[in-house]
């Protein structure tokens, strides 16, 4: 069970008030994607979620867990950032194994799940590569691959198709709403981008200044907009 619940979340940096009052459930197994204008709290959502910024108030549960001030390594979680953050010494299949090596699981383990797992991320021809020699769209699914091999309950992804090219954008979003169907995993991801989130969420919360305007289907959200303001951000016709 890896359903998340925020209670009456606040973040402040110094004075600033970013987050305020903000209560959500993420249903286990959705596809949920949280959708604003820069600078609204997405990423600092997603990062106190994973335990990486800690909230100034309210609680935070993830299963039957309130894991306020537990830390992220033992939140059922994996988090995949735009930039991909890769070992740039290390092989593909030497990244995708190395939090397997911390763990001391043991090197068939390892080899069976690291192939199962590029297999299904269309590297397995890549796993001796470095990170150099690969495609920005490759290094994504290496990142991805990262995050899988913990087996997470949860995925937290901040703006991962960013920065690639449109027609890979297109086809990384297909890959990842097929992805998260196959895992059947909690995926939380983050976008600025609306068109992008009514495309691959099966629910779309979309903030605003720190506080949450409508969390809903996509349907829902485009159909029957709860205020001005997420009508004009999706472009609900009047
Ligand atoms: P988004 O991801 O939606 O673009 P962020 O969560 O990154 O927004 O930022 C929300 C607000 O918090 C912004 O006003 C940003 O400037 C501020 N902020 C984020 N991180 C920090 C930080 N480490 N220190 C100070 N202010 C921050
Ligand atoms: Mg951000």
């Amino acid at each position: 069970m890896a359903q998340i619940v925020l209670k009456q979340i606040e973040k402040s940096f110094k004075q600033d008030k970013v987050i305020e009052g903000l209560d959500l459930t993420i249903e286990d197994g959705s596809f949920t994607v949280l959708v604003g204008p820069s600078g609204c709290g997405k990423s600092t959502t997603l990062r106190m979620i994973a335990g990486l910024d800690k909230e100034s108030g309210g609680e935070i549960w993830i299963g039957d867990h309130c894991v306020n001030g537990v830390e992220p390594g033992k939140r059922n979680i994996a988090m995949v950032f735009q930039n991909y953050a890769l070992y740039p010494m290390m092989t593909v299949k030497e990244n995708i194994e190395f939090g397997l090596v911390n763990r001391k699981v043991p090197r068939t383990e390892r080899e069976r799940l690291v192939k199962e797992i590029t297999e299904v991320v269309g590297l397995a021809e890549y796993l001796h590569k470095k990170p150099q020699a690969l495609s920005g769209g490759q290094r994504q699914r290496v990142a991805l691959a990262r995050a899988m091999v913990k087996n997470p309950g949860v995925f937290l992804m901040d703006e991962p198709l960013s920065n690639l090219d449109a027609k890979l954008r297109h086809q990384m979003r297909t890959e990842l709403i097929q992805l998260h169907k196959r895992l059947g995993a909690t995926f939380v991801f983050v976008t600025h981008d609306q068109v992008e989130a009514m495309s691959m969420g099966d629910r779309i919360v979309i903030m605003n200044k720190g506080r949450i305007q409508q969390a809903d289907s996509p349907m829902k959200i485009y159909d029957d907009p709860d205020n001005v303001f997420t009508a004009q951000f999706i472009g609900t016709p009047p």
